[in-house]
């Protein structure tokens, strides 16, 4: 009896956890349709349980607020959308989410981990004076928090004692929310925006027909054992028929063989795909932060003692200039 009794305690207080729980979850987007870190986010936000509410501002992007109305799991979309919003800086967009705060009092606010994010949630925090919680990979309960820590080399549980939330979602971490939902859109709090610290002038996206980097299934990347920029050439004709994206070390980057862009790691991007070549990559820690989550990790060296090998499923020791034109030529063959 006693133990029943402290059962439906529990329950209930879980019940009102749950239903006290409320996320406000700042959608990331192009005004024409979701970037998916924002389904990674949303994810996130479910596992907190409660109600889930979306906030997408920006541009003629009224599309976008239909489309997330339509993620499960999303209760409501503010829509905000004004010519102020054009490139979504944090110094526009900050002034709408701290009046959504202010109107709906939510529990937790939550972005995907991007550059966009990374500008606008440590802005919102000092506004709302609470710490972030930056890159979790993991939700344990309403409070309690995974994110890993020394270049992921350590895993942190943190509990937050703050009443407000806000947060950054590791995308790798956490699966994208899928469609099937039926929430309801209405306007956001109307906010008067004079930002005269930041303008927007333009922006030069780099236009390639491979997979994006982030969300690719599989990827190639090179490391300063490439040589050089044009020895590249040789991972996209590999990338191109397998559709694979291309990344890179940093020390590739730094030396210009390629773009910053593609730079994987700690300061790079993360990668979770389910095939990851790292090729004339030494595997050094910062490097593995950004893709030691990959499933099957497959690495090319000629160095057999190279720490990559530590890491990877499969591992061939051999000279690069050797052995991608031969995969690519079995690949040519089938
Ligand atoms: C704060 C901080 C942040 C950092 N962030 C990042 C990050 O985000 N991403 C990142 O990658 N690094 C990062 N670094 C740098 C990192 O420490 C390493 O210096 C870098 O990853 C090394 O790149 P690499 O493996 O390409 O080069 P190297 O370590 O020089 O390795 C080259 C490898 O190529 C092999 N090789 C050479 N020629 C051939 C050939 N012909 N065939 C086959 N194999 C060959 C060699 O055996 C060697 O293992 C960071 C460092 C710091 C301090």
């Amino acid at each position: 009896m006693f133990v029943r009794c402290c059962r439906n305690k529990l329950n209930q207080s879980a019940y009102f956890i749950q239903r006290f729980s409320s996320t406000l979850v700042v959608a990331e987007h192009d005004n024409q349709k979701l970037i998916p870190v924002t389904l990674n986010a949303i994810t996130a936000a479910n596992q907190i349980g409660g109600d889930v509410t979306c906030l997408v501002a920006g541009t003629q992007c009224a599309k976008v607020a239909e489309e997330c109305s339509q993620i499960q799991g999303v209760k409501k979309v503010l829509l905000a959308d004004n010519e102020a919003f054009k490139g979504f800086l944090p110094e526009s967009v900050s002034p709408v989410v701290l009046a959504a705060q202010k109107q709906f009092n939510f529990s937790h606010i939550i972005a995907g981990s991007s550059a966009i994010s990374k500008n606008l949630i440590p802005r919102v925090a000092a506004k709302l004076d609470v710490s972030p919680i930056s890159d979790i990979t993991g939700v344990k309960d309403p409070d309690t928090f995974i994110r890993l820590i020394y270049a992921g080399n350590a895993v942190q549980t943190l509990k937050s004692l703050d009443s407000l939330k806000l947060i950054t979602v590791r995308s790798t971490a956490f699966e994208a929310a899928e469609s099937g939902g039926n929430g309801t859109t209405e306007n956001a709090p109307e906010v008067s925006i004079s930002n005269t610290l930041s303008e927007f002038v333009s922006q030069e996206l780099s236009k390639s027909d491979r997979p994006d980097l982030a969300s690719a299934r599989s990827v190639i990347s090179g490391g300063r054992g490439m040589k050089n920029g044009e020895n590249f050439q040789l991972l996209y004709d590999l990338a191109e028929k397998m559709n694979a994206a291309v990344g890179a070390s940093r020390a590739a980057v730094d030396a210009g063989y390629v773009p910053n862009d593609l730079q994987v790691g700690q300061t790079g991007k993360i990668v979770a795909p389910d095939l990851y070549i790292a090729v004339g990559i030494s595997g050094a820690i910062q490097h593995l932060a950004g893709m030691k989550d990959s499933k099957v990790i497959v690495a090319i060296n000629k160095d057999p003692e190279a720490p990559i090998f530590q890491v990877a499923d499969y591992g061939i020791v051999m000279d690069l200039f050797k052995a991608i034109p031969e995969m690519t030529s079995l690949l040519d063959k089938k």
